[in-house]
């Protein structure tokens, strides 16, 4: 049935060496459920009734070219050959315990394996023995539900996600990439269970919302974790922008929304996914900032500067990366609306220039961001802010032109100079500084500190000047 898409020829081998070892050996999981899915994947997983070591061993020596890891402990085995990884394991079977989510482990049929198993389109199979090779095994109408889009646990769900509660994760990661649908029990059970996250590791459930953010329509799964009350347990900053308050007849945008609906506009531009978190953040710290002015409305002054001091708590606390990333991200924060503001005010280059200089690399990605950060529902205000935006870009491009020739500065100035010497201004200080300048025009320098350095202690000496052994 499926002999078309087992087209690599491990898994013939795999049959094989089964056979010999008198083993029952099946596809299962990712690669099955992606054949339906029409994803060409290259991460296998074999379950055998028998031991998974043994297996990939015993292939190991057929297929030479493949590297082979063993892992004692998990009693599991991975070929890896070209980009493929293959992943060997032995049937088993899974009781838990309440307080974490490693549950007994022993061995067990091929049913107590798919039994285990989260959902029903991860728990379809493809046997590999003989004579029922490449015959699908669907024990609980996984294709149908491939077919209508569904997310269900095979067994209770309750009792699925309380045994291991990544799954509701799980779930909710499942739903945006593949844009499913949870049936309504499954959904259900995620809102009852939600509390049973808590013994999972930070750095799990920050996996998974990783791989939302990474799909395509992050959205789904931020609304879901949401209404489940997942999202509460581990990101409240975001929870606590939804909601619209009226005060005089006055509202204000729901941010919540606003807020996913500006990170799906910045995943249509952006693979980035640092992007896609300034998006996340960028209005974070509006409950935080906002006032009501009686007779004006509603106001959150500042909310790009404490939101951008936000950024460091969250992503400690998500155990997301310090370094650069966060360093972009935090300043993707605190310029997201300085774009705007060049369209509102009359234009001039040193508003632009500063621009400019602070965004520094990430020019490209605030302008991503900001427009991304449109989400009016009337379409002729959408049309001018993003006219304005165009012409924002295009100023920023003029300035960057004309700057290359009016705003270039040598790596050493006058002021440093005068520190290097210990003097104060100068006819010499004039002359250095112009022999600096015309040395890295003409090329006869680099335009780097080290080179400057060394060239304008040479001219003070010429000059009879000494460099001051208390300064630089
Ligand atoms: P991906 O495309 O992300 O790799 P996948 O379905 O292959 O998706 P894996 O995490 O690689 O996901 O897991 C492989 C298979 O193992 C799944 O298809 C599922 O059958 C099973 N599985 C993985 N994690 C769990 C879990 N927490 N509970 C139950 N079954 C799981
Ligand atoms: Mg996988």
């Amino acid at each position: 049935m499926f002999q078309k898409e087992l087209n690599h020829p491990i898994f013939q081998l795999v049959s094989e060496e089964s056979q010999k070892l008198g083993f029952q050996t099946f596809v299962v999981g990712g690669f099955v459920r992606d054949i339906f899915l029409k994803r060409a994947s290259k991460d296998v997983d074999f379950v055998t009734v028998g031991s998974g070591i043994e297996l990939a061993t015993a292939v190991r020596n057929r297929l030479k070219k493949a590297h082979l890891s063993v892992f004692k402990n998990f009693g599991t085995a991975q070929l890896k050959t070209d980009d493929w990884e293959f992943e060997f394991v032995g049937a088993r079977k899974e009781s838990y315990d309440r307080n974490s989510r490693k549950p007994k482990v022993e061995d067990g049929t091929f049913e107590d394996d798919i039994y285990r198993r989260d959902f029903t389109i991860n728990a379809l199979a493809i046997s590999l023995n003989a004579p029922k090779y490449g015959e699908l095994i669907d024990l609980f109408g996984g294709v149908e539900d491939l077919k209508k889009g569904l997310i269900r646990t095979p067994l209770d769900p309750k009792i699925t996600f309380s045994d291991d509660p990544l799954r509701m994760m799980r779930a909710a990661r499942f739903a945006t990439q593949l844009n499913f649908t949870l049936v309504p029990e499954t959904l259900e059970a995620l809102k009852t269970e939600a509390h049973r996250l808590s013994i999972i590791s930070q750095e799990r459930i920050t996996d998974e919302l990783q791989k939302i953010i990474k799909s395509a329509k992050p959205s789904i799964g931020f609304t879901l974790l949401f209404d489940t009350k997942l999202l509460h347990l581990f990101f409240p900053e975001m929870v606590r922008l939804q909601g619209v308050e009226v005060r005089e007849g006055k509202g204000h945008k729901d941010n919540f929304y606003h807020t996913l609906q500006v990170l799906d506009q910045t995943c249509e531009k952006t693979e980035d996914i640092w992007v896609r978190w300034a998006a996340i953040l960028h209005d974070i710290a509006k409950p935080a900032t906002k006032r009501f002015f009686p007779g004006e409305g509603w106001t959150f002054h500042g909310h790009e500067d404490k939101g951008s001091r936000m950024v460091k708590p969250i992503f400690t606390r998500l155990k997301l990366p310090l370094g650069e990333p966060m360093r972009r991200v935090i300043n993707l924060v605190r310029l997201h609306l300085r774009p705007i503001a060049l369209t509102k005010e009359q234009i001039t280059d040193s508003a632009i220039r500063r621009l400019i200089f602070d965004a520094e690399a990430d020019l490209e990605d605030l302008m991503i961001l900001c427009k991304s950060d449109i989400t009016t529902k009337n379409k002729e205000k959408e049309k001018r802010f993003q006219a304005n935006l165009l012409l924002v870009e295009k100023n920023i491009a003029l300035v960057e032109e004309r700057d290359r020739i009016r705003n270039w500065q040598p790596p050493i100035d006058g002021q440093y100079i005068m520190d290097l010497f210990g003097i104060g201004p100068s006819k010499e200080i004039g002359i250095i500084k112009t022999q600096l300048k015309d040395a890295i025009l003409d090329g006869i320098i680099d335009n780097n500190l080290e080179e400057a350095l060394k060239f304008v202690i040479e001219k003070g000496k010429e000059l009879g000047l000494q460099r001051n052994e208390f300064g630089i």
